[in-house]
């Protein structure tokens, strides 16, 4: 080889050894670089570590602070739970009542002394011991008293009972005698709480309670039956006392006289209204009242009362009006002696304190949603004394009476609007009043009962011939009832206040006049004669009281008009209108009544009829005597059973038409007769008409006796009154008329029957 290859190659070495130690240069420099980087970070992480532990540090210190006070706390803590606990358990152990804790497990975690005094000292009661250990060391030991229960079933029933959810109260009766009632409950975890509270002073006190209610209920059942007693035995004699004064009236007396006996009929009448008070009261304050449903008809409820309290108006110009809507059903089941109580003590006190004017009876019913019970209102309004403001308020409270000059001449026991409050409520309406001193006053209330039929008073046959009516009433509240229950027939009604005014108008127009008993402008009599003269309209009086002068008019109505009355009477002055049989043209109308009422037989002379025949079965003396006085002018024939026995066999031989019976009677009552009779009737076919007489005002005795198999009851004492209206009523058709030819013409009497409805 060459030098210059040898120079050559050495060069190249030589630059080869160069460009290694620039490229190691390189690198070693990029190594220090990298490390002097490393370096950094690794210095900036320790400072930032130092900073960390630091900071950790402090915490530790800060915790380290905490966990002194909290472990402080704690203690304190500690402290506190233990005072609470210590007085949790000294009060659980100051109560008298047993306490004890179960866990899940059932066992006895702790109890008070109290707790574990009943157990009297067993060491094997304390804490660790099972509930089910407890019962069965509670009849092993003979701590419980199981009574008729056996021992083993007893602590069935408290295992049972232990068990379930919730734990049902349980009472049970120790060794000796005491009572406890143990309450327990049982937590989420399982836990039972268990309470023994010793409750022998309550079971001791609930047993004298109940002794003494017992005993009071005796004495309230004893009271009533001295009450019921005491008003039979009242209500006899006083039969005596009023049927007799009612009679000696009759007689022939002197002016004196006349008021002697009118003071002892009405202290009569006024006593047995204070007795029936006191009795209904002191049986609404012993809840003895119950209401007793039946069918009956308000209508015909109201206008009973009203037919017998008209005597009481007798002598002040007063009328009674009943407005009842005629779109309304009349037929309702709801307690009708007890309807009839209310609405007798209304309109009896707005009758007894108005002296002129009219008493207004107004009824309307709402139908109860889609029920087909009814909200029945009925108001009262008078024109009458008025209450004052400040006594309103107290009007329905016991004895309170307006104590004033006006009505101290009234009287009454101050019980009736109280009664009468109290059996609204029981019916489950409301009573207000509302009055006006010196204006009158007007009762209200409402009670809703089902309806029983819904038939209502508006015939459906329309008049063809009576059209147009003219009434002559000097009364609006008069006028608008009679002309409003004339507008739903059908009739065209004009109203004038005077018979002057009347006579002044064109009379042919109208198709019938209704003239009220008192025109103020001249006498009634007076008036239909005028009207009579002035041309052919039927003329309809309205009267009010009995002793009203009908001569003259063609047909008398009693005030308050019954719409179907007068609608029959509407159509019986339409079949005057109407050509009649056999009468000439020119036959007046009055010629026509006698012909249409007279009984003739075929070949026109009048068969010989016989007599009703009326059995009374009564066995006092002094009873008899009155009855017998009572319908002396009645042509019947009279017959009387001593007792109930006597009254049977009278029914087989006398065969009455219909009896009157007694119920209290000696050897044989009057219900058990009436069932005999009943009996008897079974194989005969008949049914005799039975009307119980009874002296017994205690309510529930009506229906008591309708299912005794009697038809109708009047109370006693007896009206004369009632006692011819029943009679009458229940006339066979075969039988001459009761009422002789001459006494017919007087209005008809009261009824004051209890009719089965
Ligand atoms: P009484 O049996 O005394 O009539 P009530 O309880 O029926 O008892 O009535 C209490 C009192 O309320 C009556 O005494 C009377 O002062 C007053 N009163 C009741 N109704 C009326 C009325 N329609 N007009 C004026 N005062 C009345």
């Amino acid at each position: 080889m060459s030098i210059i290859d040898k120079l050559a190659e050495e060069r190249r070495a030589r630059l080869a050894a160069e460009r290694l130690l620039k490229q190691k240069q390189e690198e070693l420099l990029a190594a220090n670089r990298k490390l002097g980087k490393h370096a950094l970070a690794l210095s900036e992480e320790i400072v930032e570590k130092r900073h960390e532990v630091q900071e950790v540090r402090s915490v530790a210190e800060l915790l380290k602070g905490e966990k002194k006070q909290a472990l402080n706390q704690l203690k304190e803590a500690e402290f506190k739970v233990e005072i609470a606990e210590r007085r949790l358990w000294d009060s659980i152990e100051t109560i008298q009542d047993g306490f004890a804790v179960f866990d899940a497990d059932d066992r006895l975690i702790a109890a008070n002394s109290a707790y574990l005094s009943a157990f009297d000292g067993l060491e094997e009661v304390r804490p660790g011991v099972t509930y089910a250990r407890i019962t069965q060391l509670m009849i092993e030991e003979g701590i419980v008293d199981t009574g008729e229960l056996p021992p083993e079933n007893w602590r069935e029933e408290m295992i049972e009972r232990w068990y379930s959810d919730p734990i049902d109260p349980k009472v049970i009766k120790l060794w000796n005698g005491a009572y406890i009632k143990l309450i327990d409950r049982r937590s989420k975890e399982g836990d039972v709480v268990s309470l023994a509270l010793n409750i022998t002073d309550t079971i001791r006190y609930e047993a004298r309670l109940k002794e003494a209610r017992e005993k009071a209920e005796a004495g309230n059942r004893a009271k009533s039956a001295f009450l019921a007693n005491m008003s039979h035995e009242i209500r006899t004699p006083m039969n005596g006392i009023v049927g007799m004064a009612e009679i000696l009236k009759e007689t022939e007396l002197d002016d004196d006289q006349r008021l002697y006996v009118d003071t002892i009929r009405n202290s009569g009448e006024a006593l047995l209204v204070i007795i029936n008070d006191v009795l209904d009261y002191s049986k609404i304050e012993a809840d003895k009242l119950v209401l007793r449903p039946e069918p009956f008809d308000l209508e015909r409820c109201i206008h009973d009362i009203t037919t017998l309290l008209r005597p009481s108006t007798q002598n002040k110009p007063v009328d009674i009006l009943i407005d009842f809507d005629m779109f309304m059903p009349t037929r309702y089941l709801g307690d009708p002696g007890r309807v009839r109580q209310i609405m007798t003590n209304l309109i009896g006190n707005a009758v007894k304190f108005t002296n002129e004017g009219h008493v207004l009876i107004r009824v309307c019913g709402l139908e109860v949603g889609e029920s087909r019970e009814r909200r029945i209102h009925i108001t009262v309004e008078d024109t009458g004394i008025g209450i004052p403001e400040d006594k309103v308020e107290h009007i329905f409270g016991e004895f309170n009476q307006v104590e004033d000059d006006r009505n101290r001449r009234f009287d009454g026991t101050g019980l009736g609007l109280a009664i009468t409050k109290q059996l609204v409520q029981l019916m489950g309406g409301e009573i207000w009043v509302e009055s006006i001193l010196g204006e009158g006053s007007c009762f209200g209330f409402h009670i809703t009962l089902p309806v029983v039929t819904d038939e209502n008073n508006i015939p459906t046959k329309p008049l063809e011939r009576i059209r147009r009516a003219l009434i002559i009433d000097p009364e609006k509240a008069g006028q608008s009832v009679i002309s409003g229950q004339l507008a739903v027939f059908g009739l065209e009604v004009n109203c004038l206040s005077s018979g002057e005014t009347a006579l002044a108008t064109d009379l042919g127009q109208y198709d019938v006049i209704f003239a009220d008993q008192s025109p103020p402008d001249m006498d009634v009599s007076e008036l239909i004669h005028a009207l009579k003269q002035a041309g052919e309209t039927p003329v309809v009086l309205l009267a009010s009281d009995q002793n009203a002068d009908a001569s003259g008019a063609d047909i008398v109505m009693k005030k308050p008009t019954l719409p179907r009355e007068l609608y029959r009477n509407l159509q019986e002055l339409e079949e005057r209108r109407a050509p009649v049989f056999g009468l000439s043209p020119d036959m007046s109308m009055r010629d026509a009544d006698e012909f249409r009422f007279t009984d003739s037989g075929p070949d026109g002379t009048t068969p010989e009829k016989r007599r009703m025949r009326v059995l009374a079965a009564e066995d006092n003396r002094t009873n008899r005597l009155v009855f017998s006085k009572m319908v002396k002018d009645l042509e019947i024939e009279l017959r009387f059973a001593e007792n109930g026995r006597e009254a049977v066999a009278e029914y087989r031989n006398f065969e009455p038409d219909m009896i009157f019976m007694d119920i209290s009677m000696p050897e044989m009552d009057g219900k058990e007769a009436t069932r005999s009779i009943r009996e008897i009737e079974r194989e005969n076919g008949r049914h005799v008409p039975i009307v119980a007489l009874t002296a017994h005002a205690m309510s529930g005795d009506g229906e008591n006796i309708m299912a005794a198999g009697l038809d109708q009851y009047l109370t006693k004492p007896l009206r004369k009154a009632a006692i011819i209206d029943t009679i009458r009523e229940l006339q066979p058709d075969d039988v001459r008329s009761v009422i002789p030819e001459h006494t017919a013409a007087t209005i008809s009497g009261n009824h004051e029957t209890t009719a089965a409805e």
